[in-house]
């Protein structure tokens, strides 16, 4: 059984004192209303870099752990609300201030029939500075990651010098995935395409031949996404290409809103989903069907394909308090381990509390990124929080020992998710690893950016707990 209050913390089911500031999950208080700064400018925000000591950590939407966003007790938590709003656009690019939340992004460019090119993740509540600060991505093998699309970003230093970094720049690649710890940044360009239409294909599939299904998906579409429920040795899989122009026609006739291809629904998934939502209700002890983490499964019953844009399709995730785990590996091992765990939960029979999310992305360019130089499989997992703050027990056995057989292959953990660093090395997982440090000292001597987690992780070698 796992309790491991440090990496899996309880959640605050207390409304928090008006003085405390908690992280999204409310699992960690990251510090307190007087560490909390909302520079309204880039004067003001120099002018508290001059006038202050002492480590800051800048604040997006506070969706990742804990222990990446909050500063020392006597730190700084900085959060750029005020850094919001799109500030140009042209025929291929957008220039975003950092603070400004995806979805507001998203929704811009899809008033101006452009996107990105990149699918988007599951949800877009979090700040761009925030999203490209730990590697963000969504699926597909011809894209990567959203700050793959990034052309140039504007950082301040902690010296209060404003630095502009462009696609080409020696520093590039580390700014792209950053950690929070080189600077503070204030403004983004990302490329941009015309808007297109996609069709979302949705099948229930047997898991029996995965191994080779899985780089089929990717290979053949241009994004594909899986959901794999291991109990039952099934997978709902959506694959997604470009609208044929009848779909097309259809979802212009529809005032561009989703379009549904039929009235009769596909039920193969019914009854496994039934029994996914038994488990859930009762690792949750949340009982009805009022609760908002079974929407992300329920939803699953009766598909049928759609169309609509990229964010209409693939961007549709309910955020629900959770302990979630994301661990990409190299595509090209993905065959073996799915074999792995196939063969592990034969012999332990282990308890699964949400299925597995297997997304694919192309290389990165980020130094940091988990998918850098390397297509990549991400395997991510989910364990919702029950009324009462806990988590079920089973459900963080599962992870936990799934995340141990992807470490063995050369997983590496999505930043802005929950992981335990005693499996990674990450000098060894990263061949930029010691180039991006050497950045961090360039442009953050003092490492006014670094918090225990940042200092941690540029100390340890692998066996190091924190
Ligand atoms: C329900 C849920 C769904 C998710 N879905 C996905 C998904 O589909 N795909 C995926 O890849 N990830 C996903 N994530 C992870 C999420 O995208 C990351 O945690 C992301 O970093 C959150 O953005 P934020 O604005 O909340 O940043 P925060 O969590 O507030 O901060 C994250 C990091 O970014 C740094 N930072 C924030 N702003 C700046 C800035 N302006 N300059 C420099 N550094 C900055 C912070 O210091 C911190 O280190 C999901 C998380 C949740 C909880």
């Amino acid at each position: 059984m796992i309790q491991n209050p440090i990496l899996y913390p309880q959640r605050s089911t207390d409304e928090p004192a008006a003085e405390q500031i908690f992280n999204w999950a409310r699992n960690a208080q990251l510090g307190t209303k007087q560490q909390l700064h909302t520079p309204k400018d880039e004067q003001a925000l120099q002018a508290l870099l001059a006038e202050s000591t002492g480590p800051i950590r800048i604040v997006g939407s506070r969706l990742s752990p804990g222990r990446m966003v909050s500063p020392a007790c006597e730190g700084i938590l900085l959060d750029l609300k005020h850094f919001r709003g799109i500030l140009a656009m042209d025929e291929q690019s957008v220039r975003v201030a950092a603070g400004t939340p995806l979805q507001e992004l998203f929704k811009t460019l899809q008033q101006n029939g452009r996107m990105l090119k990149c699918s988007p993740g599951v949800i877009a509540v979090q700040t761009v500075g925030g999203a490209l600060a730990t590697g963000t991505h969504g699926q597909g093998l011809q894209q990567s990651a959203i700050t793959d699309e990034v052309l140039s970003f504007t950082l301040i230093l902690a010296s209060g010098e404003k630095r502009t970094f462009q696609r080409g720049d020696a520093e590039f690649s580390a700014v792209m995935v950053n950690l929070g710890c080189l600077g503070i940044i204030t403004e983004v360009t990302l490329a941009t395409v015309p808007e297109r239409y996609f069709t979302c294909h949705k099948t229930a599939v047997s898991a029996d031949t995965l191994e080779s299904d899985i780089i089929e998906w990717n290979q053949q579409h241009l994004f594909s996404k899986a959901w794999w429920f291991v109990d039952d040795d099934l997978l709902h899989v959506w694959n997604i290409d470009q609208a044929s122009s009848e779909d097309l026609e259809s979802y212009q006739q529809n005032d561009q809103q989703v379009v549904r291809h039929s009235t009769e629904h596909d039920e193969s998934l019914n009854a496994t989903i039934d029994q996914t939502l038994a488990l859930m209700h009762a690792d949750t002890q949340v009982h009805g069907h009022g609760g908002k983490q079974f929407r992300t499964v329920a939803r699953f019953k009766d598909f049928t394909d759609v169309t609509g844009d990229i964010y209409q399709l693939l961007c549709r995730g309910i955020a629900v308090p959770q302990i979630n785990v994301e661990i990409g590996v190299p595509l090209a091992e993905t065959p073996a381990i799915i074999r792995h765990i196939k063969q592990w939960y034969a012999e332990q029979q282990p308890h699964m509390h949400y299925p597995i999310i297997l997304r694919c992305t192309g290389a990165s360019e980020a130094w940091l990124s988990p998918a850098y130089q390397q297509d990549t499989c991400y395997f991510g997992f989910v364990v919702y929080y029950a009324d009462d703050g806990s988590l079920s027990q089973d459900g963080l056995h599962f992870l936990t020992e799934v995340e141990k057989i992807l470490a063995t292959y050369g997983g590496r953990p999505h930043w802005g998710k929950y992981y335990d660093p005693q499996h990674y090395d990450w000098a060894k997982l990263y061949p930029k690893w010691q180039d991006f440090a050497a950045v961090k000292q360039q442009l953050d001597p003092q490492q006014r950016f670094s918090n225990h987690y940042i200092h941690q992780l540029f100390s340890s070698t692998i066996g190091d707990h924190s």
